[in-house]
């Protein structure tokens, strides 16, 4: 096993790479949530116990241009996004000593949980994880930039730009360098491209240092299907994979795809964006930040809305995905990429294989500039996106051409 490991590192420094003999295991999470810290209707602590309820083992709170962090109080009001049944439900859940009140003039208020609070409450046992973020939400004329940042230690304020790509290039360098700064693994992942019509296939082409964006977000104004925007964010990604790789755009280098709840509907399980409709699952050997981090920066994950996988292997010539199957579910896995051979003018990328096997064995021609997977089952969502969808996976590009 170590042999095939150290084999795969070598021929393909880009790929997830998995012996399977260590003690990595897949941890599920999700990136990209709101509060009321910022738009979210939900205290983070209602919103953070969904998660742990709910079979996750970490959590991204990623309020807009802000973290959990310092005194803040909130109005509690009948017709307000914190109304008093909202307090009610805190004090039964967490006790009567949990919620902390205060009045001002004629109005009551509500002092927000800080992260370092929240992570004091539900980080004791050992098995959950908060990372701390923030969605850096800036904007560029019409264009809605939003670039979630992942183990910050302090706000990062929106860097602004004098157009849509140095808007995106700007913010996702004060991400890295206060990465650099900290010594923490931060990684940064652009939002719902489509979200508005903001982004294109050049945006996502021609980003430097970034490896992330949501192919899946789960909040029903982003259009991923592309019903208003040019393109599907699979497109999308298929179509900047093929720029980045094939011309060197951008830094020339792979794009990783993440699916995400975007939760602000903390209360209803058939709203514009509730909690459970998408996340990703981190390959990882402990459940710390860095470490989190760290296996994602590799590669080693995936993105889901309901298709859970045993493993993911890449060899020198095949990709290989053992889905965790259930009774009477029906697992169509499709393998996409495009061959270095393929006239750019007339090919675009393609669904070069099909299968309903489990294990989904492809094996590589070797003029591939890329090869990924998408995971469809025949089980409708239960909390769906939109009406019709079915769970999924998403397994992450990789490089075949060029390599030994
Ligand atoms: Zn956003
Ligand atoms: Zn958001």
């Amino acid at each position: 096993m170590i042999t095939h490991l150290l084999a795969c590192l070598v021929l393909m420094p880009a790929v997830a790479c998995h012996a399977g003999d260590d003690d990595s295991r897949w941890y599920r999470g999700n990136t990209h949530t709101h509060t009321l810290w910022s738009d979210g209707d939900a205290p983070p602590e209602h919103a953070v116990k969904w998660y742990v309820d709910n079979d996750y083992d970490f959590l991204v709170l990623s309020d807009h241009n802000v973290m959990q962090q310092g005194e803040r109080w909130f109005a509690i009001t009948p017709d307000g996004r914190l109304d008093p049944t909202k307090v009610d439900a805190l004090e039964t859940t967490f006790g009567p000593d949990w919620v902390e009140t205060r009045q001002v003039d004629d109005a009551t208020e509500m002092r927000l949980r800080t992260l370092a609070e929240l992570k004091t409450r539900f980080e004791a046992k050992g098995d959950f994880l908060l990372i701390p973020g923030e969605e850096v939400t800036d904007r560029y004329r019409l264009a809605e930039v939003h670039i979630n940042a992942l183990n910050l230690e302090r706000t990062i304020d929106p860097q602004h730009g004098d157009s849509v790509e140095e808007t995106i290039q700007n913010n996702l360098d004060a991400i890295a360098a206060q990465g650099v700064e900290t010594g923490r693994s931060v990684l940064a992942h652009l939002n719902h491209p489509n979200f508005r019509g903001s982004l294109g296939v050049e945006n996502l082409a021609n980003m430097k240092g970034e490896r992330f964006f949501e192919v899946y977000n789960g909040h029903r104004s982003v259009d991923n299907e592309g019903a208003s925007a040019k393109h599907s964010t699979e497109t999308l990604w298929d179509l900047a994979l093929t720029r980045r790789l094939r011309d060197g755009a951008g830094d020339g280098a792979i794009l990783f795809g993440l699916a995400t709840d975007d939760a602000h509907d903390h209360y209803e399980r058939d709203a514009v964006s509730v909690p459970g409709r998408g996340w990703i699952m981190v390959r990882s050997n402990s459940l710390q930040a860095d470490a989190i981090v760290d296996a994602m920066k590799r590669g080693d994950f995936y993105a889901s809305s309901g298709v859970f996988l045993e493993d993911i292997v890449v060899a020198d010539d095949t990709m290989k995905i053992t889905i965790k199957a259930d009774p009477g579910v029906t697992y169509t896995t499709e393998f996409i990429g495009i061959m270095g051979s393929d006239d750019p003018e007339t090919t675009k990328p393609r669904v070069l294989a099909s299968t309903t096997a489990n294990p989904a064995v492809h094996r590589f021609s070797g003029d591939e500039l890329y090869v990924r997977a998408r995971v469809v089952s025949d089980r409708p969502h239960p909390k769906p996106y939109a009406k019709g969808d079915f769970e999924q996976a998403w397994v992450q590009p990789v490089t075949v051409q060029g390599q030994p």
